[in-house]
């Protein structure tokens, strides 16, 4: 989170716009919160240049919900849908679809010479007249990103939770985009779902209400109470990200914070980056040390030093900085210095 919208959260806690108690104890149904909430929406709309032919939905919960919500309102018992694997998530995402109907997984993460890369979409096997095609755009424990769309002509489905916002998309070349808020957006109990609307009004009958993106946009997000604190937070990320310049401000910003940290792996014996330069990603930047022995020391000493979280996802190790909008350059230039003086010490 950007320090300068949780201060601001800190000081509106207790006494919201002036009403003399906080935004977590009004009424969702209130004006003063409704208005909050469509001023959330407008301002996402602004920031990624949404149209009207996009409902912008705030929904409870996770991406792993979506994970079972897009097959339940897009996939026809009857059809197919295209799922691309580029790692752990969207292969979490594929088990989960096929528990709901047929799927076509493209296994697209090849391990070439020691590094990953990303097949060539002309080698995938694609359905003709698929419902969807599934992928995630940046794959947050591998650290692999798509840097361009890498189908057209096609219902996109893209699970953005840890890139939405980073860089500027074409929101016109996707049919759904969905990312869970706690990477890039504000804290975890949020999902944004950006659809387009005439993929509604198709959810399977047995669909739980709240799973029906119909029933949620109908309702402008408040078929129940909605994650009315994630909400306002995310509203002050925007507000943020508005004064930052916008997204393409936080791309130029994102893209030098990773140049910098990959020319520091790169650049010295004592790292190594695992990812095909070509997919590296901008967000997440996993690295291994040349001595795997040194790990634990490495995470400890870091710690001391102020650098949090740097430890690899529990399914893979090694080490992995997530550098997000919120990490500003003296984040990165500190990590650089630590690693620049800890391959010093001990390589
Ligand atoms: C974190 C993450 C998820 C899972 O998020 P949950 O909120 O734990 O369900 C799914 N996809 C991507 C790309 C992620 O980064």
């Amino acid at each position: 989170m950007p320090e300068e919208v949780l201060k601001r959260a800190q000081h509106e806690l207790l006494d919201w716009q002036g009403r003399g108690c906080s935004v977590m104890e009004i009424s969702h149904r209130s004006d003063a919160y409704v208005a909050l909430a469509q001023s959330a929406e407008r301002k996402l709309r602004q920031l990624m240049n949404i149209s009207d032919d996009y409902a912008v939905l705030f929904c409870h919960g996770s991406a792993t919900h979506q994970f079972s919500m897009i097959p339940l309102n897009l996939l026809p018992e009857t059809g197919k849908a295209d799922y691309l694997n580029t790692g752990i998530w969207s292969d979490k995402a594929v088990k989960e679809a096929k528990r709901f109907g047929a799927v076509n997984e493209i296994k697209a993460l090849v391990n070439q010479n020691g590094q990953f890369t990303v097949t060539e979409p002309a080698s995938w096997n694609l359905t003709d007249n698929a419902a969807y095609f599934h992928y995630c755009p940046n794959e947050t424990i591998g650290g692999v990103e798509f840097s361009d769309i890498p189908v057209r002509g096609r219902t996109l489905v893209a699970d953005m939770s840890s890139c939405i916002l980073s860089k500027p998309i074409d929101v016109n070349q996707f049919g759904l985009i969905y990312a869970g808020a706690q990477k890039n957006i504000g804290p975890a109990g949020m999902t944004i779902t950006i659809i387009r609307k005439d993929l509604m009004g198709k959810a399977r009958p047995q669909t739980p209400v709240l799973f029906d993106y119909q029933v949620l946009a109908d309702n402008a997000s408040m078929y129940n109470t909605p994650p009315t604190w994630a909400w306002y937070l995310a509203d002050l990320v925007f507000d943020w990200l508005l004064e930052q310049g916008g997204v393409p401000a936080m791309a130029v910003h994102n893209a030098e914070k990773a140049r910098k940290l990959y020319a520091c792996i790169d650049g010295n014996p004592f790292y190594r980056n695992p990812i095909d330069p070509k997919f590296r990603s901008r967000m997440n930047v996993p690295f291994v040390l040349a001595d795997e022995s040194l790990n634990t020391k490495f995470l400890a000493e870091s710690e001391q030093a102020g650098l949090l979280a740097l430890a690899g996802h529990r399914s893979v190790g090694g080490m992995r900085a997530s550098i997000y909008n919120a990490m500003p350059m003296a984040g990165v230039d500190a990590l650089i210095a630590f690693m620049t003086d800890f391959a010093q010490r001990h390589g």
